[in-house]
């Protein structure tokens, strides 16, 4: 219209964004699983924090059971890619269960750190969201000699028997500046206190979160898709408020977009977590572009080739 003052409408879309390594090998584990072994498959937990990527599984036959007894004896399980502790492992061997680990390896090398330092009778000290799904699988590795810290009051709460034999371990998916925060309460507490032998927080967290802090200070807005219960798609949301974005929201599809969220907006930040198909990301591209935002220029702060061998029992071409 005439009368409006033209603001220049453009997208910046992150990159590294959406699936990673871990994620695309779980989401395979299940398909292939399906082919090779028919539905049902069952799948402990969702196989990963996507509404989408767990409704399209649904559809074409498997079926998310919250715990180990939900399944029948002797069918086939897929654990997720956040983990199972022990215990889980012990369940399903007890039901006859068959089963496909799709644990992603980077939460497995955290479980082998856990019950390395158990063994050595380090009291572990692990900094993660209370209740996630990965966090009571790595605890369950070594639930002596792990304590959870999550909040600064956790800090306080921390007793440990020798001061000078603590470790810190991580949950992948966790804000990479928020936690060394925390790690540096605890090392005020503990001066002690090791690092981990490598970092837990992934390859993948770290980089989508470098991504929308570079791109964050540029935007009005930036729309993460993601779903509510993915922990690295929430951290991404607060990683852009902190890096300057204006406004920022967590979406699962472009339809949940408010209009209102673009009223004055210039710039539209777009990225996604590590659980999103990026399928999702074109529709949300869609979506703005058919409100003027049409103009989309890709920020690119690192090219992601790593990729991991699917689990063994579903390795082999189409089984017949
Ligand atoms: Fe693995 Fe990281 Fe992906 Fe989690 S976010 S599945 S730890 S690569």
């Amino acid at each position: 219209a005439p009368t409006e003052t033209a603001t220049p409408k453009r997208v910046l879309l992150a990159k590294p964004r959406g699936y990673c390594a871990g994620v695309d090998r779980a989401v395979v584990a299940v398909e292939k699983a399906l082919e090779q072994y028919g539905a049902p498959v069952y799948v402990r937990k969702e196989i990963v924090h996507n509404k989408h990527v767990v409704e399209t599984l649904s559809d074409r036959g498997a079926i998310f059971v919250d715990q180990t007894e939900e399944v029948p004896e002797g069918a086939l399980v897929v654990f997720s890619a956040h983990g199972v502790s022990p215990a889980v492992h012990e369940e399903a061997a007890q039901r006859s269960l068959r089963t496909i680990d799709a644990t992603c390896p980077l939460v497995t090398k955290v479980h082998m750190e856990a019950k390395r330092f158990a063994r050595d009778d380090y009291d572990i000290l692990l900094i993660g969201h209370e209740g996630h799904e990965e966090v009571e699988g790595t605890a369950g590795e070594a639930p002596d000699h792990i304590q959870l810290v999550d909040t600064a009051e956790d800090v306080d709460k921390v007793v440990v028997r020798d001061p000078s034999k603590v470790i810190w371990l991580s949950q992948t998916t966790l804000s990479v500046d928020e936690t060394m925060v925390r790690v540096n309460q605890l090392k005020g507490k503990f001066p002690e206190l090791q690092d981990p032998p490598s970092d837990d927080i992934c390859y993948a967290t770290s980089n989508r979160q470098t991504a929308v802090k570079t791109m964050a200070p540029s935007c009005d807005l930036v729309l993460v898709v993601g779903s509510k219960n993915s922990s690295n798609s929430v951290r991404l949301v607060e990683v852009a408020l902190q890096s300057g974005a204006k406004a920022s929201y967590l979406i699962d599809y472009a339809k949940e977009v408010d209009e209102a969220w673009l009223d004055g907006v210039s710039t539209v930040g777009v990225t996604s977590g590590a659980s999103v198909p990026d399928i999702l990301v074109m529709e949300l591209l869609k979506w703005l572009g058919e409100r003027g935002y049409g103009d989309v220029e890709e920020i690119t702060t690192a090219n992601e080739t790593i990729a991991f061998a699917l689990p063994k029992e579903v390795r082999q071409s189409r089984v017949r």
